[in-house]
């Protein structure tokens, strides 16, 4: 009994399929999401502007330490980020402003 030989397995070379083009696995793709806690410097503050705003105290050892907090109105004073602060009630110190998004439109003053 003997067995014809298989031409299509004879040969000990593997077929090569065609190089694909070049990868760079470690180049991401994907860009960054949005960070959560932008610097504060981030924000654009413009004078005499209603804004909202997220905040959280930061202060070790306060119960809301990175307790987020929000406030749908919030003014901007004359702008400067010195002026702009938000104090916890719980420690007395100031919070830090995360986010904040001008109103539109901005309410009327009476
Ligand atoms: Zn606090």
């Amino acid at each position: 009994m003997s067995q014809p030989a298989d031409d299509t397995t004879s040969g000990d070379e593997m077929p090569q399929p065609p190089d694909p083009e070049p990868t760079e696995p470690t180049t991401p793709t994907d860009p960054d999401p949005v960070p959560e806690t932008p610097t504060g410097d981030a924000i654009t503050w413009e004078p005499h502007t209603w804004y909202a705003i997220t905040y959280a105290c930061l202060t070790a050892g306060c119960p809301n330490q990175n307790v987020v907090g929000s406030a749908p109105m919030f003014y901007s004073n004359d702008g400067q980020t010195k002026n702009i602060r938000v104090i916890d009630s719980a420690c007395n110190k100031q919070s830090k402003i995360l986010t904040a998004t001008k109103l539109n439109p901005q309410p009327e003053e009476e």
